[in-house]
């Protein structure tokens, strides 16, 4: 007997969408090119991500940029286990029941980050909606770990909500991690659908909450585009991240990664996407990034000394 071994990997991977209707995925077009990764560093990367027994959101998701980023040494670890506790449309990590902590995954990212000799790190997480802290311990070990071995790195961190539990919150805000990532990641119109488990307001009251804590880290939020949302939808949630004192935007096109996945309403174009970067700009921003490969943790390092110079300009102009 021989098996569809897609069906089989997709059921395991999402057991709760499996009853759901397929949704035809379209071709993609022409701007959404991407790069395979063959260089020598793209296996270095792999190969210290493999020893160290770390999971990397690139490989998770199915990253479209993998071959560009790994081939410059930038990954984006994945804390806390492969499977996630909530079941968004648009995402392809796997979910259901996750496994016990690791409780020395903090040590082995924190090696991983000095081995790759890392300017500049990017540490994302499942959902853990199981655990009583969701998880909010493990990444301020996490943080420490990383500082204790390579303390000259600085450190960007994209948690989930922590149920907007603001003592669990305040902890990792106070380990100072240099950048907060939170991902809004669509308009509150779509959240039923598209992020279920999540609140709109629970984000970015979250991302609120870390300015409270310690205005000198640089707060940070994600869209992706394709889901239906409208631009004037986009403009609000725009107003209510500025509101929100969140300094850096990051706009991407969604990708439907299975056909049991959210289909893609619209391939917003090249010229559509520097119109809504000029729009989030007029809204008063440090820094924007809004193209359809653009991604929470692309360019994240680079994008890190723009937005120091950034703020440092802001504040040079108003002193
Ligand atoms: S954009 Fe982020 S998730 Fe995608 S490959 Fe690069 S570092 Fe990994």
């Amino acid at each position: 007997m021989t098996y569809n071994t897609e069906l089989l990997d997709r059921a395991k991977r999402h057991p709760e969408k499996q009853k759901r209707p397929d949704r035809p995925m379209g071709k993609k077009p022409s701007w959404i090119r991407v790069k395979a990764g063959q260089g020598k560093t793209y296996k270095e990367t792999l190969d210290t991500v493999k020893q160290l027994k770390l999971t990397t959101v690139c490989e998770e998701a199915g990253c479209p940029n993998i071959g560009e980023c790994w081939d410059k040494k930038h990954a984006t670890f994945m804390i806390m286990g492969e499977v996630c506790t909530r079941a968004c449309s648009f995402c392809n990590v796997a979910t259901g029941k996750p496994n016990e902590l690791d409780k020395y995954e903090p040590l082995r990212v924190g090696v991983a980050v000095e081995k790759m000799d890392l300017k500049h790190v990017v540490v994302t997480s499942v959902d853990r909606d199981d655990l009583k802290d969701s998880g909010a311990d493990h990444f301020v070990k996490t943080i420490e770990a990383i500082r204790f071995k390579a303390p000259d790195t600085t450190i960007e961190i994209l948690p989930g909500d922590f149920r907007g539990k603001e003592g669990d919150i305040d902890a990792v805000a106070k380990a100072k991690p240099d950048v907060f990532n939170h991902n809004l990641e669509t308009v509150p119109r779509l959240y039923p659908t598209i992020r279920p488990g999540a609140r709109y307001f629970r984000s970015l009251r979250l991302l609120q909450r870390v300015k409270e804590i310690d205005p000198t880290i640089f707060t940070k939020s994600g869209l992706m585009v394709g889901l239906g949302e409208t631009r004037e939808e986009i403009s609000q949630v725009m107003d209510d991240m500025r509101a929100a004192d969140i300094d850096f935007i990051t706009i991407g096109q969604y990708l439907q990664p299975t056909p049991k996945h959210a289909a893609v309403e619209h391939f917003w174009t090249p010229e559509e996407f520097e119109g809504l970067e000029k729009l989030a700009r007029s809204k008063g921003f440090l820094m924007v990034s809004a193209t359809p490969l653009t991604r929470s943790s692309y360019h994240a390092g680079e994008d890190f000394e723009k937005l120091r110079t950034a703020r440092a300009e802001k504040l040079a102009k108003s002193a």
